[in-house]
């Protein structure tokens, strides 16, 4: 019945129908707690690609359960400072130097224990949680930045920080990320922030004036995983993007591949034509580095030079500035 068109001023209009199935049970005792559960199955339905129903089952409803209880423990640990950058080198692949260090968020809970950002981050974009998590792990980065000032006196190592796509499209963005570097007191070239394409895919007005805005401050801006989305060549040109990050699905497989070396090698030649440095991701073997640096890729990052590590381990293991 709802496939058929409605006719509304000579003109066909289809509608689209997920539908929620639930069928009654003792459990049930009032007639709002059917709605929420047949509300959970539709939810379902549209979530498994919509035009379809779907019956509600316990597991369904655990499921949403187990996401609420998250979401309140991700509020809960950003009130609490939970969240702490753990820092990968960044290494020039001339000399292997260590020029700098990608911040990457772990969540040391005091309920779940140590968490990785695969298991909070999905959740915390979801329920735009994450924002606060980005600023939270930029500033205890910032901070990692002024205490190896003082210890080491290098004001050229850098760290980098991933920020969520959404962070670009509100315009107090650079106003904030200003504010955390004077407060800390580092300089605001020792700081980076990596965005990936997902920003840029709607060309929104607002997007480039945030990344203009933090270029002028002094703050360089990488384009993360490229080579995953759409890589528009037009982005590259129309934004102002200091250095690309070849995913690491390209480098696990470079060497048995010839399609994904030609890929890499374009993606580095583009990037030199259009003045940007390169940083390959996830390089894991030695053969990697060496193809990678042949391919005159500028730096590289991955498990083969160290795994992402806290702030006492890269202190004790004294990677600032280290030939690895
Ligand atoms: P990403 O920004 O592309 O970070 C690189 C990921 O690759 C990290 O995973 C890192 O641990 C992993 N990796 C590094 N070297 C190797 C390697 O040699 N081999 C392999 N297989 N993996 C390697 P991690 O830390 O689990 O982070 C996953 C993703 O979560 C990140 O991908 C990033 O998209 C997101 N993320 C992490 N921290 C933050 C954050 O503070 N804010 C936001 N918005 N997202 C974050
Ligand atoms: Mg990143
Ligand atoms: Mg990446």
């Amino acid at each position: 019945l709802l496939n058929k068109p409605i006719i509304i001023d000579k003109t066909p209009v289809f509608i689209g129908t997920s539908i929620g199935v639930l069928f009654s049970d003792e459990r049930y005792k009032s007639a709002d707690v059917m709605l929420r559960d047949a509300d959970t199955a539709m939810y379902q339905a549209k979530e498994k690609g919509k035009g379809r129903y779907e019956v509600f089952d316990t597991s369904m409803q655990l499921k949403v359960q187990n996401a609420l209880a998250l979401e309140a423990d991700i509020r809960q640990a950003i009130d609490l400072a939970e969240f702490n950058p753990h820092f990968q080198p960044i290494v020039r692949l001339s000399d292997n130097k260590v020029v700098g260090f990608e911040a990457l968020a772990r969540w040391q809970s005091h309920k779940r224990g140590f968490v990785y950002p695969n298991d909070f981050i999905p959740i915390a974009e979801e329920t735009g949680l994450v924002k606060s998590i980005d600023l939270q792990v930029l500033e205890k980065s910032c901070v990692a930045l002024k205490e190896w000032e003082k210890s080491h006196q290098c004001e050229e190592i850098y760290i980098s920080c991933n920020l969520y796509c959404e962070h670009f499209f509100r315009p107090n963005l650079p106003e904030e990320i200003l504010e955390i570097i004077q407060r800390v007191g580092i300089k605001p070239a020792q700081l980076r922030v990596e965005l990936t394409e997902r920003a840029l895919l709607d060309n929104k007005d607002v997007v480039l004036e945030n990344m203009n805005a933090l270029k002028a401050i002094g703050v360089k801006i990488l384009l993360d995983d490229f080579g995953t989305g759409y890589s528009s060549l037009s982005y590259l040109h129309r934004f102002p993007i200091d250095v690309l990050k070849i995913d690491k699905s390209f480098i696990s497989n470079i060497h048995d591949q010839d399609k994904h070396k030609a890929i890499i090698k374009t993606i580095i030649d583009l990037a030199r034509n259009l003045n940007m440095a390169t940083v390959g991701e996830g390089i894991e073997h030695s053969a990697d580095a060496d193809l990678l640096n042949e391919m005159d890729c500028d730096y590289g990052q991955g498990y083969y030079f160290a795994k992402p590590m806290s702030l006492q381990d890269v202190n004790s293991q004294q990677l600032i500035g280290k030939i690895l």
